[in-house]
């Protein structure tokens, strides 16, 4: 292996980042213009990479630490997505089997524990409380199939000892003023964020409460990463950082840089936001304030109605492609929100007049085996890299996992990390990439009335 990688491809965020487009302009951050000498460097400013800062400000007393974004704080997929930070697997087990149990248990605990970090920031940082509300999750039903779910899924709950609460169509229509869901289930311990202002006082809060030892800079993609004897030198278009070890918080760009080479599938997923409701349209909407569903199939439609500093307005996420190119392009993001007006017509059929004003796409990124790029991949280089879809709560823990290993500190979040596989090898590119769309497209058929 060479001292040397060069990243072979930038992030591209396609269509604006309507979540941070909503609320009040957020400090920005200076380009790095010169060379700087770090004991640390953090590379990505989404949920692992401000998490990392985060943990490694709090166990670290001089130590300097950097963090360079390739784009700006909140407009990458940390501030794209729907903002459900979760605290129960998707999958539970299946059976009352008692090893099962207790991995969803453990997995349970330790989500619990990014959602508690997210909570302490917001406290810590005065965060605005609908950056971070805890008003739990509705998985909604729309047809036999996703009745079938929630019920096998609300057994899984009693064996865990979880609460849930079971709501008719009637009790789905009162809170999201829908007659669309047949049925629902409430799951009280998700985190609502609104990602672009969560992020952003994240990145705030991390750089006011620390000084000189902590700096962001935005505009800045690592370009090159070298070894240089005991430390590493990280190149950017415009300058250069010399640092003792690395948190990788990319995501998938952990490939664009040969860690884990055909291993990662780059997956998007597309998103549009209406305009703000008007007080009529409000009237003819009806139901609660704000709310959140996910569909019980996952190939279905997520959709939030949200209310805060710009008003009420719905946003509704649907569709999945595999881009192992890692770009989609603005009119793809187009076509897809024909999909999110039919599933908004089809839900909201009062307001037919409402109109999107932000559409959008977003980076995931996923292993065939579900597990996580993480751990020492070159000498002092951690990934945090991985979260398999769920970010929000995985990508935190990541961070924080990822400090804890650099630092040796004891940590349940390593030892749980450490448990996996490694991800595993993706078949080669023209048939994983017909393969996987194939299936996507097949799934989506069948989600049917779900999307
Ligand atoms: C529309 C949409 C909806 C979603 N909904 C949810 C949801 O409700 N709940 C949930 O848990 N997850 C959701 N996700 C997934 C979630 O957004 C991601 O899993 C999460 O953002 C991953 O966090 P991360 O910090 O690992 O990576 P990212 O958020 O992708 O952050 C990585 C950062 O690294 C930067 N970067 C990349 N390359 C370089 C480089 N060379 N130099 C410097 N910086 C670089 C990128 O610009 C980026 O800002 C959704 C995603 C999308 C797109």
């Amino acid at each position: 292996m060479s001292n040397t990688r060069v990243a072979k491809r930038l992030p591209r965020d396609p269509g604006p980042p309507a979540w941070r487009s909503i609320i009040p302009e957020q400090p920005r951050y200076p380009k790095l213009e010169n060379k700087i000498i770090t004991d640390w460097l953090i590379v990505g400013g989404g949920f692992a990479g401000l998490s990392a800062a985060r943990r490694l400000c709090q166990i670290t007393n001089t130590d300097k630490i950097a963090l360079i974004e390739a784009s700006e704080i909140a407009a990458g997929p940390a501030g794209r997505n729907s903002g459900f930070m979760i605290d129960l697997p998707h999958e539970l087990g299946s059976g009352s089997y008692q090893d099962k149990i207790e991995v969803d248990q453990k997995h349970i605990k330790l989500n619990r524990q990014a959602l508690q970090f997210a909570k302490d920031a917001a406290e810590e940082y005065s965060m605005p409380t609908e950056a971070v509300e805890p008003s739990g999750r509705i998985n909604g039903a729309v047809n036999i199939n996703g009745e079938k779910h929630n019920k096998e899924y609300a057994q899984h709950l009693d064996q865990l000892g979880e609460q849930y609460k079971n709501l008719s169509s009637f009790e789905m229509e009162k809170i999201t003023g829908s007659t669309f869901y047949k049925s629902g289930l409430f799951l009280p311990g998700c985190l609502m964020l609104q990602p672009a202002l969560y992020i952003s006082k994240l990145a705030n809060g991390i750089s006011q409460s620390n000084g000189n030892k902590f700096s962001i800079y935005e505009h800045s993609p690592a370009i090159e990463i070298k070894k240089n004897n005991d430390s590493w030198e990280i190149k950017t278009p415009t300058g250069s950082v010399i640092a003792k070890k690395i948190i990788m918080a990319v995501n998938g760009h952990a490939e664009s840089f040969g860690f884990f080479e055909k291993r990662l599938m780059h997956v998007f997923t597309y998103a549009s936001m209406t305009k703000k409701l008007t007080k009529d349209q409000l009237t003819k909407l009806g139901g609660e304030k704000k709310w959140g569903v996910t569909p019980s199939n996952p190939m279905g439609s997520t959709v939030r109605k949200i209310t805060g500093i710009n008003g009420d307005r719905i946003v509704i996420r649907n569709r999945w492609t595999f881009d192992p190119s890692m770009e989609v392009s603005e009119q793809r993001v187009s076509k897809f929100g024909n999909d999110q007006d039919k599933s908004f017509n089809d839900r909201f059929p009062m307001l037919l007049d409402v109109e999107m004003e932000y559409r959008w796409a977003g980076r995931l990124c996923l292993s065939l085996n579900s597990v996580p790029a993480f751990g020492e991949v070159d000498k002092n280089i951690f990934s945090a890299c991985c979260q398999n879809g769920i970010g929000t709560a995985k990508g935190t823990l990541a961070g924080i996992g990822a400090v804890d290993l650099a630092t040796n500190t004891d940590s349940a979040i390593v030892n749980d990390m450490k448990s996996y596989d490694a991800p595993k090898k993706l078949p080669p590119k023209p048939i994983s990439y017909l393969g996987a769309n194939a299936i996507i497209k097949w799934r989506e058929l069948k989600a049917g009335k779900e999307l």
